[in-house]
């Protein structure tokens, strides 16, 4: 549904679920953004391209989810980008570009069946994102101005 979705926003301080430990940090957007999700938009787990504060265009794996604290008020949008920062970037501007869909939001019996999960979404992430139809994406003038 409504692929591919883009979106802009600030990095905000997560749930602080230890992503970071894992080896797989997450940039949360604020909830605004969150907000502009379509509403039918499926929860699990995305791929695309993402920069931060107009810089180098990276591939990215995304989850989109509820917040069970809130009742399921509460959408969240995690985005991990796949490559490495010297530095955090909470307040940077992060644009992201949903190119296609992994797979439904599971819950796993164990911390290492959700890193082998996610191990095997970036390896679909890589895969699909090397493909000729998705090169000219990386070049896309809303990862410079925007909207
Ligand atoms: P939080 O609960 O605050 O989201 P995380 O452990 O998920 O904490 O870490 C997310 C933060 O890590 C991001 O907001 C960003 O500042 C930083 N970060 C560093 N490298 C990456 C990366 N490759 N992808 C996403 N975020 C990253
Ligand atoms: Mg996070």
């Amino acid at each position: 549904s409504c692929l591919p979705f883009l979106a802009e926003g600030r990095v905000v301080k997560g749930f602080g679920r230890g992503s970071k430990q894992l080896g797989i940090p997450t940039a949360n957007f604020t909830q605004d953004v969150v907000d502009t999700m379509p509403t039918d938009m499926i929860e699990g787990v995305y791929y695309g391209l993402a920069n931060v504060d107009g810089g180098s265009v990276s591939r990215m794996v995304m989850s989109v989810g509820h917040n069970l604290h809130f009742a399921n008020a509460m959408r969240t949008m995690e985005t991990h980008i796949l490559r490495s920062f010297a530095d955090d970037f909470y307040g940077g501007l992060l644009r992201v570009m949903v190119l296609g869909f992994i797979r439904e939001m599971e819950s796993y019996t164990s911390l290492d069946a959700l890193i082998a999960a996610i191990h095997s979404d970036i390896d679909i992430a890589n895969k699909a994102l090397s493909e000729e139809r998705f090169a000219s994406c990386y070049d896309s003038d809303f990862f410079k101005h925007g909207f």
